[in-house]
């Protein structure tokens, strides 16, 4: 049985920076009763509280942040990069652990989104672009969807349990 690595906001956890969370999904819910459900949040995990400041990657792109090129910045002005690489890294290793091929994060975080990020400005603005976790991820040959993409996660599920 494959296990798939999970946002733990949308799981309904209250780990969002604002002490908010996510759901339900039906999706989820099948998979946690399967007991395929790894579930992370890599900002808890690297050391932030909850509630914590909200923070974004100015451009908005995690592999940049990975490379050392780039600092992830809450709205305070602190620095939080170090927090968002430990828990992105604390997320690999639960990835690893577990075998993991397909991970569930969060959409639009500057941790967990897979497609579109907050610029950096804290003004709503989007762009292209993934957080610092979920473009470890994909770096390292995991399947990222989000919450929108549950379809899209499920069938790729099923490819992969396919019995040839
Ligand atoms: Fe934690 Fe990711 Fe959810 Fe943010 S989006 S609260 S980092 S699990």
């Amino acid at each position: 049985m494959h296990r798939i690595l999970v946002s733990r906001c949308l799981l309904g956890q209250p780990v969002r920076y604002d002490g908010g969370c996510h759901g339900p999904f039906d999706h989820l819910q099948r998979w946690q009763l399967e007991g395929r459900i790894v579930p992370v949040c890599p900002e808890v995990a690297g050391g932030l509280p909850t509630p914590r400041a909200p923070a974004e990657i100015p451009g908005g792109q995690g592999q940049q942040v990975l490379d050392g090129r780039r600092l992830v910045v809450n709205n305070l002005d602190e620095d939080v990069t170090a927090e968002f690489v430990a828990g992105a890294r604390i997320a690999l290793g639960l990835a690893r652990e577990h075998d993991v091929r397909i991970a569930v994060l969060k959409s639009r975080s500057p941790s967990c989104g897979n497609q579109r990020t907050y610029d950096g400005s804290f003004s709503g603005t989007l762009v292209a672009g993934e957080g610092v976790t979920a473009a470890l991820l994909r770096r390292e040959g995991v399947m990222v969807f989000n919450e929108q993409q549950l379809d899209e996660a499920a069938e790729a599920l099923a490819l992969l349990e396919r019995v040839p």
